[in-house]
């Protein structure tokens, strides 16, 4: 399909093409993430100040932004250094002065000549019982009265970048946005009022009053829209190629189901069975699975995957489970292999530890098929892994595989069945916005006998407390994690806060019984550690977010956590969901440091109230915004200029739904609206999405 259309070329030239844009605005511009004319014009403004004219200084409370005329009457010089210059000024009914700090005299009184007269605006507030305006935004002559605006959009900057400076980009930008063809359904954009783009585009800069911020207002709503049709598109397009490739058609697998079946200790849940027979059939479709697995922490995924993967190798195929940390792969490695005994299956586990004659070998393995399951970190998909008859890729923790990275999959054109698992039970709104390309399996059902999780909160202060508790449930035969959260950004830090704290546990209740894992160690010192853990040779592990996802050690039974203001609360659930796997009484210990704010302790209590990770997630996502929930960095989240996946959910759907029907009806967005939709993904940067178009 070619290159960016030429109609948009303006919008995404470099900035430093705009007037008043030297190299420093350049990369000041830069560090807001804003390069191209088009990132100008997705930047909408926040607010806006009211510049009509006023008066008197008396029309408003102060303090008050007012737009005033005046008369100069009379330069205060100031005979001391360092003071500031004052100029009296008359206004229609009452004198004041405006106030300028370390400004040249001269150079104000050729701007304030005395007994002239001119219009100023700007914050006006009262000092010393008097009214003063310090450093007026505007002063103009009367006669250029509508250089100043009457309402002034307010844009959310940083980095020194000035509103003056800006507004005067968003102008220039505005004065080369083009008129594009329309890609929205007519029906809909009549039902929901919209504007056109481009006049949707100018009036969200150019508001007149502050209902213009609203999120129903029409413009915004429809600019909200676009960005989440465009992110939608392009998932639509790679569920499309993707269910394209003609999948395999994976059946059988009956007996060896059932010898597994019957050696488990436990009965599937009824929401197991479900989801199991929901992937089985999916599979057994001659079209490519994708589908995503949600349960929460605890609902028992591992062994539907597990279900899923002896499927697969029944025919004749070969299976791979990815998961995302080598801990978490070797503890799959471990609970398959007791699994596969039952089966027999031949199962074996690569990662980034794997080298020399060890990983030939069992490359040889695999490429002959003699080996049937696969587990393993991001390792499994170097180049030079080669499968015989590979069916069935299952994805464990979703949130560290992004939707960027299931594209790059469906590029790589595996056109093997893939099944997602996701302990992140996040809200409608985000599920669509990260797997809108994909079926969904809910897990929403715990196995049975589990006690829930006793949750208290406790200051840092008392740690000694703690301290003593542990020693006795040490005694009893209990296991403990103790999390220690990353105290800045930089990962040095975050080792020591964990190494101090092993140490001190360590000194309190014996060197031997403590464990310690973070980071900044090999893997092959994490495994040491995990593993001595697994076996209770150590009965505290001492750790960072490390062990967040996924680690199963039934016999730890309390979970403390340090400084546990400092998490997300999805991740707070997460990491509680590493106790209370067993059937004994579990504990989590949220320590904070307080004094906490209110909000705060409103949000730790809500782990108190509830063990539903999709309550919790809920609430997480109204306290803190979407690009938090789970830790932006790795979400693998979309993130969005101007759309808000908290409060416009509803319109997120629309989106969805409308994105799927128009790949229904135009694959190739070929028809007039398709290509109208094309320019929408040029604009939107959806490029990967554009490469979609020339695969399907
Ligand atoms: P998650 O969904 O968090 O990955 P796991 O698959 O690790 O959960 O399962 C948590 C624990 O529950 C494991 O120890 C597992 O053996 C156990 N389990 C799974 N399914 C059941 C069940 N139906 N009944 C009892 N225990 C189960
Ligand atoms: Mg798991």
């Amino acid at each position: 399909m070619g290159s960016r259309p030429e109609i948009l070329f303006p919008l995404f030239a470099s900035c430093l093409s705009l007037k008043g844009v030297g190299q420093k605005t350049f990369l000041n511009l830069q560090r807001m993430k804003i390069s191209r004319p088009r990132d100008i014009m997705l930047s909408l403004p926040v607010s806006g100040i009211i510049r009509r004219i006023s008066k008197s200084v008396f029309d408003t409370p102060l303090p008050a932004i007012m737009t005033i005329e005046i008369q100069i009457i009379a330069h205060i010089s100031s005979k001391t250094r360092g003071r500031p210059h004052y100029i009296l000024v008359r206004g229609l009914d009452s004198d004041f002065n405006l106030v300028f700090f370390h400004s040249r005299e001269d150079y104000l009184k050729t701007i304030f000549p005395e007994g002239e007269m001119r219009i100023v605006s700007g914050k006006v507030e009262v000092f010393d019982g008097l009214p003063q305006m310090t450093h007026p935004d505007y002063v103009v002559k009367l006669p250029d009265k509508k250089d100043i605006p009457e309402f002034e959009a307010v844009y959310p900057l940083t980095y020194g970048v000035t509103q003056k400076v800006f507004s005067k980009l968003v102008k220039e930008v505005l004065t080369i946005t083009p008129e594009l063809d329309e890609w929205i359904d007519p029906s809909q954009k009549l039902q929901a009022g919209w504007p056109d783009w481009k006049t949707s585009i100018l009036t969200v800069h150019n508001p007149i009053g502050v209902d213009d911020f609203s999120r129903s207002n029409a413009a915004r709503d429809r600019l909200s829209y676009d960005e989440f049709f465009a992110h939608q598109l392009t998932l639509a397009l790679a569920r499309m190629v993707a269910k394209k490739k003609s999948g395999m058609s994976t059946c059988g697998g009956e007996r060896e189901r059932s010898a597994l079946i019957k050696s488990l200790a436990y009965k599937l849940t009824n929401a197991q069975s479900r989801v199991i027979s929901e992937i089985l059939k999916d599979m057994a479709e001659p079209k490519k699975m994708i589908r995503l697995l949600r349960g929460d922490v605890g609902s028992g995924k591992t062994i539907v995957a597990f279900f899923s993967l002896i499927t697969a190798v029944s025919s004749r195929g070969q299976a791979v489970l990815m998961a995302p940390t080598e801990i978490l792969a070797r503890q799959h490695y471990e609970v398959f292999l007791g699994l596969a005994k039952a089966v027999g299956v031949k199962v074996d586990i690569l990662t980034g530890r794997d080298s020399g004659r060890g990983r030939k070998t069992k490359l040889e393995a695999l490429a002959s098929g003699s080996i049937q399951i696969l587990v393993g970190t991001h390792a499994v998909f170097q180049q030079d892994v080669v499968f015989l008859n590979l069916r069935l890729v299952v994805v464990d923790e979703q949130h560290r595989f992004g939707v960027n990275q299931r594209l790059e999959l469906s590029s790589k054109g595996l056109s093997v069945d893939v099944l997602v698992m996701t302990a992140t039970p996040i809200p409608r709104s985000l599920a669509l916005a990260n797997f809108g390309d994909m079926e969904i399996s809910i897990l929403d059902e715990k196995p049975i006998g589990r006690k829930p999780i006793k949750t208290v909160m406790i200051s840092t202060s008392r740690v000694k407390e703690i301290v003593e508790k542990l020693d006795q449930a040490i005694k009893d035969g209990r296991q403990i994690y103790w999390v220690c959260p990353l105290v800045e950004e930089s990962e040095l830090s975050d080792k020591i806060a964990v190494v101090q704290r092993f140490e001190n546990l360590g000194t309190e209740l014996g060197r031997d019984l403590v464990g310690v894992i973070h980071g900044q160690m090999s893997t092959n010192d994490k495994d040491v550690a995990m593993q001595k853990f697994v076996r209770g040779e150590t009965k505290i592990l001492v750790a960072t977010t490390v062990i967040e996802v996924g680690v199963d050690v039934p016999n730890a039974t309390i979970m403390v956590i340090e400084r546990a203001e400092l998490f997300g609360l999805s991740q707070l659930h997460q990491l509680r969901g590493r106790v209370g796997r067993g059937s004994a009484e579990s504990t989590c210990v949220l320590m904070y440091k307080g004094p906490l704010s209110k909000t705060a302790k409103e949000r730790l209590s809500i782990l108190r109230e509830t063990e539903d990770g999709f309550k919790i997630s809920e609430m997480d996502l109204k306290m803190r915004g979407s690009g938090d929930l789970i830790g932006t960095a790795q979400s693998g989240l979309p993130e969005f200029w101007i759309g808000d996946l908290e409060s416009q959910g509803d319109l997120l759907d629309v989106a969805h739904s409308d994105a799927r029907t128009l790949i229904s009806l135009d694959p190739h967005l070929k028809s007039k609206r398709g290509l109208a939709a094309r320019n929408l993904l040029w604009f939107m940067d959806k490029n990967k999405a554009i490469d979609l178009i020339k695969v399907g």
